[in-house]
Parts: structure tokens; sequence; C-alpha cells
């Protein structure tokens, strides 16, 4: 029976973050094929921040990995950083293969990569760059499939950030959910593992990736996490990621039930109509905002005026707070907005709009 409790069919994949002996190897996979995954990971070359660590079997590792394949029938997938890697996992039958973050910032090594892949049916997946750079995260998926290799899956695992932060890796949803938007036929998948960096973390995080319609996890899975050679701290037993999976809950993307589709429909409809009156609003507000450009040109005074900037915003807390809207939130839509006003006076300013015949 798979553990998957889905009404879709989540693409899952599970193993160590690095392939450590061939009894690791075998012991995880063995617990792990039942649980239904589609492909069982294993780093073999480490990409390690710091030299003197652990840093991969390397090509031994792969003779691990096809016995995974044959006695349980579970893909392997390895991660490829450069052309030897390619040529090695294409030696070893390995059937896919995922860049890493490291890599896909390279937009040669990502080309050297496609080149040694191009012509095998090796299944590729992508993960995003290790800076939030929606761009070359897309280039480098392009740059596969422009020689023919089939990307099954783009991965999310968070972006990096300098210091202490919650999340090994900041997660910055909108990233993600916009390449949905890009590239709407592509699998997008979530790595909570490295995102979290932390067990107590993977739940959460997977559950909002299955609400936010991704297509499946990766999450490392270790038989002995507080003695893994790399990534400790995130490393989940097989039992343990069973279980997780168990409790994650996929949603149907979308409502068959007609009435509630009929209902749905309506209320959107009411959201576009409350959008489309955001934008006139905001277009006013935009026409004041020059008029009083056209005042502070007459009158020679700066355009940025910092007390009434403050006042603007104790009134958007005051107002935000009576209507139970976040401050935060409300602060940063009225930053953008006025900065849009400061652009437009800045146009007003350097005579790049003319002054309207009064009415
Ligand atoms: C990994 O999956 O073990 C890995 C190194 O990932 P990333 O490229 O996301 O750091
Ligand atoms: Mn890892």
């Amino acid at each position: 029976m798979s553990a998957v409790n889905s009404l879709t069919s989540p693409i899952l994949i599970a193993g160590p973050c690095a392939a450590e002996s061939r009894q690791q190897v075998l012991s995880i996979a063995n617990q792990l094929k039942d649980s239904g995954i589609s492909y069982f990971r294993s780093g073999v070359w480490k990409p390690r921040s710091r030299p003197g660590t652990f840093e991969g079997i390397g090509v031994k590792a792969l003779e691990w990995l096809q016995e995974v394949h044959q006695t349980y029938h579970i893909k392997p997938i390895v991660e490829v950083a450069n052309t030897q890697h390619a040529e090695e996992i294409i030696k070893a039958k390995i059937p896919a293969v995922w860049i890493g973050a490291r890599t896909t910032v390279n937009p040669f090594l990502v080309s050297e990569i496609a080149e040694a892949l191009r012509g095998t049916s090796i299944k590729v997946m992508v993960k995003n760059p290790v800076n939030p750079d929606l761009e070359l995260w897309i280039g480098a998926i392009e740059r596969l499939m422009k020689v023919g290799i089939h990307v099954e899956a783009a991965i999310h695992r968070g972006f990096s950030q300098y210091g202490v932060h919650q999340y090994r890796n900041e997660p910055a949803w909108e990233i993600p959910l916009e390449l949905m938007r890009r590239l709407p036929g592509l699998a997008v998948l979530c790595d909570p593992s490295h995102i979290g960096g932390s067990r107590s973390l993977l739940y959460d995080l997977s559950q909002k990736a299955a609400d936010l319609g991704y297509n499946g996890l990766m999450i490392e899975t270790h038989n002995n996490p507080s003695e893994a050679l790399s990534d400790q701290a995130q490393q989940l037993t097989p039992q343990a990621f069973i279980s997780l999976i168990q409790a994650i809950v996929w949603r149907k993307a979308e409502i068959t039930d007609p009435v509630s589709r009929h209902s749905l429909e309506q209320l959107r409809t009411l959201i576009d109509g409350i959008d489309h009156r955001i934008i006139l609003l905001i277009a006013d507000r935009m026409e004041l905002a020059k008029k009083i450009g056209f005042v502070k040109k007459e009158q020679d005074i700066q355009i940025y005026q910092p007390e009434r900037w403050n006042a603007i915003l104790q009134h958007v807390k005051q107002w935000s707070q009576e209507n139970q809207l976040s401050e935060d939130l409300m602060t940063k839509l009225f930053e953008f907005i006025h900065q849009e006003s400061i652009r437009k006076q800045s146009m007003v300013m350097y005579g790049k709009v003319i002054e309207p015949s009064e009415s």
C-alpha cells in the first residue's frame, strides 16, 4: 500500500543527503520499499562549503544505487555538477539526476551538463539557484530543454542569506509560484529539508507546499540521522518520513462539485471587480500626486517630505488595525504606492509631465 494520502499523485523523493556506505544505502532503501516513493535520492559528489568535510564517496556509490534500482525497483536520482559526473552516471545507467543549487547559478556548467546528457533518456530535475533569481532558474531549465533533455521537475530548495535565520534557506515562496505561472507544464517539487535545515520544520513546510499546488517533495532520509556525515539536523528516519507523508494532505487543483464551482466563480468575479476598483483608485491617487508635484515645483520645495510620509504611515497603521489587516503588509503596500507617487512627482519636476489645463 502506498503511504501517500492524496487525491492526485505527487512525486515523492526520499533518500540520504549522501551515500555513505553500501549498508547505509540498502538499509534506507529497504525501509522505504513500500512507501510509494518515485525516486531514491542520494548525493554521490557533495558540494560542501568548506574543504576537509565529507565530500561524498564518488563513483563507487553508483554501484550501491544500481543495487537499489535492481533490488527494490526504485529509480535512483543523483546530483551532477559537471561533465565528468554526467559521464559517470550515464555509464552506471542511473535513470535520473538533479542539478544542485550551486550549479544552477552557472550557465557554463549547465550547458556542459546539457551537452553531456544530450541524446540520453536521463530525466533531469533542476534545483533553484542559491540566489533568488528566477531568470537564472528558468535559464537553466531552458538550456537543458533546448538540447532535447526531459526536464522532469524544478525543485524549490530555498535561497541563501547571510546570518542566522529561522530557515536555513529563505523560502521566498513567490519565486517558485511565479515559476509555476511562467512554465505551467513543469512539475515543481519542494525540498523542505534544505529550506528548513531542521527536522522540526519539515511538516509545516511540506503541508504548505501541498497547499500551494506543488507536485511533490524531496526529503532527506537517513537510517541514523544523528550519525549522518552531512546535514544531520535535517534528515528523517525512513519511519518518520513515512509518517510525515501519511500526514500530508494533497489538495485537489480544481473543484469538481458544480454548485461550489459556481459560487467560487461568483466570488472570483466580485474579486475581479474589486481589483479593478483598486487600480482605478490608485490611478486617481497618482493624478493627485502629480497635482501636488506641480505645486511643489512652482514653490520650489523638495519632493520628499518625511513628516508627510510619517503621517501617511500613521493613518495606514491605524486604518489597518481598525480593519483587521496586517500592519506590516499594508505598510509594504503603501511603501510601493508612495514610491510611485515620488516617481510621478519627479517626472513633473523634470518637466516630463505637462501641466494639465484646468477643467
Ligand atoms: C542536496 O540535495 O543534498 C544538495 C546539496 O542540495 P542543494 O543543491 O539544494 O544545496
Ligand atoms: Mn543535503
